[in-house]
């Protein structure tokens, strides 16, 4: 299947070209044809699966017709309204709906809280055709009467489920009843609990249904995996992840905003060049830090679940899920940050004792496990052959070196080495060299010195025994 097989036209075709884009994805392929015929569509799709472009596409080749280079407001109302459920997610879709629509002189705007409203007031002014919204600051265009949604074609709800969750379904109905009764209805979301679906009865018509990634399901192109690692214990895990691996773009979840904070702070104070993303940053902020994420100048992103929905970083290899999200449907969201478009990611948990439960609840909503590996606090005391028998050990003797890590769950390599926590009795310039291992839950344990008893206190017990110590 082809773009030009789905009936798009020469310019959105160009633009799609320009993108580099070889073919329509799943969602694209079903979801256009009927958009384009005007019908209704309820569409199961997480973010990752060109959903965005599933939508734009047909809706701006049927605004076609209207593009004018007048500038009279009157020549340019409202046709399609998206409702978006964060800030950058609406950016985002702003972003594409321009890139999409770069051939075709329609007027676009994007208006998002927590910036100057005064600008948006001004272009709203002046008219625009398609315009992305997050429902709060709307209603407070609509209360500032700068826009009149009374001329409104195309309604699209994208990501309704995390409108749901974030507390925007009275904003929603508010809106909707705003909008002309005749229209056509566009409702994304990754899930469809039983509010949606009340939602979707209430205001969709005869709508085609279209599921290209069944509910609550990880895509197939993320490999996901996970460690057992104290919490104390984490940060020094996640750097020597970074160090071994060279890794250059690290999305990185926490499930708090303090928490978030702090490990920014510690990564940064460890030399890293690190952001943290969450609601109590301004958004300019938060532009900035995902900006310079994209750009490289930010190695490790550390956010909580709000940018766990919409954000779209091309070739993102790899999310950490530093701590477990509460909600186990998070963690789907969290891994759709990777593997997106038809690239290959990965994702990793760092999982402590009392997350235990929150990794139980995942596997059950995945209804699979998820591979777990312990990661090993280093035996004190362990012997300075084995710092020497360390290739990268080097002649700085004191000092941990960095571990093999491999995310790949086979069995452990003898000579791996992993987190080299700081002995609380001494100072980390005295410590040993670690005598660590990793292994999957079974495994021989690498270091045949250690007791049983001495494993024990330094590991959690595998998930899968479910043990209550
Ligand atoms: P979305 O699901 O809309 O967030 O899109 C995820 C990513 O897929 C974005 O980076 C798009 O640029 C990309 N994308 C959308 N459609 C295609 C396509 N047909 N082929 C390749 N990449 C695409």
């Amino acid at each position: 299947m082809t773009f030009d097989e789905l009936g798009l036209s020469a310019e959105l075709l160009r633009a799609v070209a320009e993108e580099g884009y070889s073919e329509p994805t799943p969602v694209q392929i079903q979801a256009i044809p009927p958009i384009l015929a005007g019908q209704d569509v309820m569409a199961g799709a997480q973010t990752g699966t060109g959903k965005t472009a599933a939508f734009t596409l047909p809706m701006l080749q049927r605004f076609k017709q209207h593009a004018n280079t007048s500038v009279s407001p009157a020549r340019h109302p409202v046709r399609a309204l998206i409702i978006a459920p964060t800030r950058e997610l609406a950016a985002q879709v702003f972003e594409s709906v321009r890139t999409y629509g770069k051939h075709i002189p329609l007027r676009a705007a994007c208006v998002y809280g927590g910036v100057n409203i005064d600008p948006q007031m001004a272009e709203l002014r002046a008219g625009v055709e398609i315009l992305v919204a997050t429902p709060g600051r709307l209603l407070d265009h609509v209360h500032q009467r700068t826009v009149n949604l009374g001329q409104v074609e195309i309604l699209v709800l994208d990501e309704a489920d995390r409108m749901l969750d974030m507390g925007f379904m009275p904003d929603i109905k508010r809106i909707i009843a705003l909008l002309p009764a005749k229209r056509q209805n566009l409702m994304f979301s990754a899930t469809f609990p039983d509010d949606i679906k009340r939602l979707a009865d209430q205001i969709l018509k005869a709508p085609v249904r279209i599921q290209v990634a069944k509910k609550n399901t990880v895509t197939e192109l993320v490999s996901h995996s996970a460690f057992k690692v104290d919490t104390r214990n984490k940060r020094e895990l996640l750097e020597r992840l970074m160090r071994e691996r060279d890794l250059r773009q690290v999305l990185c979840f926490t499930s708090t905003k303090i928490s978030a904070n702090r490990l920014a702070r510690e990564l940064t104070r460890d030399g890293f060049a690190c952001a943290a993303l969450h609601s109590d940053k301004t958004q300019q902020e938060r532009m900035q830090a995902l900006a310079d994420f994209k750009d490289g100048k930010v190695q490790v992103l550390v956010a909580t679940d709000i940018a766990a929905r919409g954000l779209d970083i091309e070739d993102l290899p790899l999310v950490i899920n530093y701590e477990l999200p509460p909600n186990p449907e998070d963690y789907i969201h969290r891994l759709g940050r990777t593997g997106r478009a038809g690239q290959a990611g990965e994702a990793i948990s760092l999982v402590s004792r009392d997350e235990q439960e929150a990794l139980s609840s995942i596997e059950k909503l995945l209804k699979a496990p998820i591979p777990v590996r312990e990661a090993a606090e280093p035996q004190r005391g362990a012997s300075s052959d084995h710092r020497r028998s360390s290739p990268r050990s080097g002649s700085t003797p004191a000092r941990a070196e960095p571990a093999s890590i491999s995310a790949d769950p086979t069995p452990p390599r003898p000579e791996s080495m992993l987190a080299a926590p700081r002995a609380p009795q001494r100072p980390r310039e005295q410590q040993d060299a670690p005598a660590a291992l990793m292994s999957k839950p079974g495994s021989q344990p690498v270091q045949p010195a250690r007791s049983k008893r001495q494993i024990a206190a330094l590991f959690l017990p595998p998930v899968a025994e479910k043990q209550d110590n």
